[in-house]
């Protein structure tokens, strides 16, 4: 299960009723941050979490809106009493603007690691997340993120009789070891299936719509885009600002079909972006405004027929490159409880 909030809705500044936009994802206890803007802190508060269990936190890029809450942050985290290492993904320079920001918060009980994204795509694996950042188009470096979370294939007992392995190696091989004992050696591809497919969240804010960003979110369970104005008259804004309109969002989404499109980073000019949604839904129909807080909860699909039969080596996780795949699958009633 993937629980999945978004903390906050708008975009440059904070407002009275919409924080600034950033996404806290929780897996098998492993909580991940993505963006950290003014008031932050003060969103997850509200849903009534504790700063102290985050773990990873991802920075879109380095512009206020996205990063200026982080000192406060880092400081109730201590003031949590967190120990356990925190992980730091941005852009380059992230070291040095953390170390900056860092200066109104030099004592924390917890060891910062700092990962520096370098290329204009990057995967990083921590456990239980596959992290893939990929650079979108902005003023300044800018990277959106997709997390999935891998799932195995299924063990098949029967061809494990079939090819005489022993029952005291079944479970280690279920845990991808390789055995060599007694002159035998037995790999987890002669008894697990293929990986069958995971959970996919896309997000990606300030950019304008550029092809990645449909590859990343092709066939995702959840993708959380910018939807920086409405109007018609303000997408010539969008493209000098380097920002993206809710058609514009849209039009990515038709390209890319996940199962469902969340608009996010609202400019803090429109009050209303529902006003807008008849008109994006016919671009791409499963969309929606999210609100502050919104959450979803994503579970493994059901298996089909086909997830279990062992092949010649196992399946890598689903590389996130590639053109959308023909033959979506419609949205499930009942894998999602969304309130955005
Ligand atoms: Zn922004
Ligand atoms: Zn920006």
């Amino acid at each position: 299960m993937l629980d999945i909030c978004l903390l906050g809705t708008g975009g440059m500044m904070p407002m009275p009723h919409r924080w600034l936009t950033s996404m806290l994802a929780r897996c098998e206890g492993v909580n991940l941050l993505i963006d950290c803007g003014e008031g932050t802190q003060i969103a997850m508060k509200k849903k009534g979490w504790s700063p102290k269990p985050i773990d990873i936190m991802c920075f879109t890029h380095f512009h206020a809106d996205h990063i200026s809450g982080l000192p406060g942050m880092l400081l109730s985290m201590g003031n949590a009493e967190k120990t356990s290492p925190l992980v730091l993904i941005g852009p380059k320079g992230l070291t040095r603007v953390v170390g900056a920001l860092r200066v109104i918060a030099p004592e924390l009980p917890f060891e910062m690691r700092f990962i520096e994204l370098d290329q204009p795509r990057q995967r990083l694996k921590i456990s239980p997340y596959v992290i893939d950042a990929y650079k979108v188009s902005h003023n300044i470096p800018c990277y959106g993120y997709a997390l999935t979370i891998p799932r195995a294939g299924r063990f098949s007992a029967d061809r494990a009789k079939e090819l005489r392995i022993p029952l005291k190696y079944w479970n280690r091989l279920q845990h991808g070891q390789v055995i060599e004992e007694d002159g035998q050696r037995y790999t987890p591809d002669m008894v697990m299936g293929a990986e069958r497919r995971g959970i996919r969240v896309a997000y990606c804010t300030d950019t304008r719509p550029v092809p990645v960003i449909s590859e990343y979110a092709a066939d995702a369970d959840l993708f959380i885009c910018e939807g920086m104005y409405g109007e018609e008259d303000k997408e010539a804004k969008a493209r000098g600002y380097k920002h993206m309109t809710m058609q514009e969002a849209a039009g990515l989404a038709a390209a890319a079909q996940p199962k469902e499109l969340w608009f996010t980073h609202y400019s803090p000019s429109m009050m209303k972006p529902d006003e807008y949604l008849d008109e994006v839904r016919g671009i791409f129909p499963r969309a929606k405004c999210a609100r502050d807080g919104g959450t979803a909860e994503l579970g493994f699909e059901e298996d089909g027929e086909d997830g279990g039969q062992p092949r010649e080596g196992r399946g890598q996780p689903q590389e996130s490159g590639g053109q959308p795949r023909e033959g979506k699958r419609q949205p499930q009633a009942g894998t999602k409880k969304d309130k955005a």
